[in-house]
């Protein structure tokens, strides 16, 4: 039996795998063959002097509302308080991920998520933010925004179920790893959120014996399956934490509400911010073989396309 499962693995992996780009080749798609998407958007350090750098956006005082352009039109000006441009990288996120995706190889005998990089620097193209703000009108930025989430649908055409994994890194003093579910933090302090709320939804609905707060931060959460490798690895939410309780804490942003479950189908999505220790060289090998393990146990995953 054992050496009939072997045979499998190894008849059904690919050898190499295939690699596409974008315009300019600032946005890198490594094809996967199972139902695991990784993204890393903020990881870049590409700087091209054609496509101008973000910087604040344009506020107009009647509408109380955000232009994301470098020519304000009339009526608005640049505001960097109330329509700031975030422009830090995430540093060691795309070393994370291509790290997390070889554990995962390894795991599984052979096959890869599929995973989405974006090469430009924050301070040129933001994919975690509706188009106008992630790119100010600048067509070359236009185009490579939109070449990460067209390579994100094809990934989703590959698969009838899956996960998304939109992998970022933060500074928080509590050193601590945010699970981002598009449930806020206000709400997962009071317990007042359902399962349609969130990017795993379709998660939800397929584990119908098994609550949404079991799944979302209880013994059936992601939070715990990564806590389980290792007591090290804090995270809210989890049994543990169950909710930020006024800590700071990023509840996810345009790439999981966008292509997690919420709105609709059955690819699910998690943010997934680490904090700075856990992405340097002295831990990101323990942690990727940790967060690989997690994630299989945590999901159903499904192998080969
Ligand atoms: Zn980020």
């Amino acid at each position: 039996m054992w050496l009939m499962l072997v045979l499998h693995f190894v008849v059904s992996s690919v050898d190499a795998q295939d690699v596409m780009f974008g315009q300019n080749k600032y946005i890198e798609y490594q094809v996967g063959n199972m139902s695991l998407i990784l993204t890393v958007p903020h990881g870049g350090s590409i700087t091209p002097n054609t496509i101008p750098s973000r910087d604040a956006g344009c506020y107009d005082k009647v509408t109380k509302m955000c232009i994301y352009t470098h020519n304000c039109p009339s009526g608005s000006v640049k505001d960097s308080t109330n329509c700031k441009a975030t422009t830090v990288k995430d540093l060691y996120t795309m070393e994370t991920a291509l790290s997390l995706s070889k554990e995962i190889s390894r795991l599984t005998g052979g096959y890869c998520p599929h995973v989405i990089i974006n090469h430009l620097s924050r301070s040129k193209l933001d994919p975690n933010r509706d188009k106008d703000e992630a790119a100010f009108g600048i067509p070359e930025a236009e185009q490579a925004w939109d070449d990460f989430m067209n390579f994100i649908g094809l990934a989703k055409s590959q698969m009838s179920t899956g996960l998304l994994i939109d992998i970022h890194g933060q500074a928080h003093p509590e050193q601590w790893i945010e699970l981002g579910y598009l449930i806020s933090m206000s709400n997962l302090d009071s317990g007042k959120f359902s399962a349609a709320d969130s990017s795993i939804y379709s998660l939800s609905k397929q584990l119908t014996d098994i609550s949404f707060d079991t799944l979302l931060r209880g013994s059936r959460s992601l939070g715990k399956f990564i806590e389980e490798q290792n007591g090290k690895y804090i995270c809210v939410p989890s049994p543990t934490n169950p909710a930020p309780n006024g800590g700071n804490y990023f509840s996810g942003g345009y790439i999981v509400s966008t292509h997690g479950s919420k709105l609709k189908g059955q690819v699910d999505a998690i943010q997934i911010e680490l904090p700075r220790w856990i992405r340097e060289s002295t831990e990101r090998p323990r942690f990727s073989i940790a967060l690989a393990k997690a994630l299989l146990n945590f999901y159903d995953i499904k192998l080969g396309n």
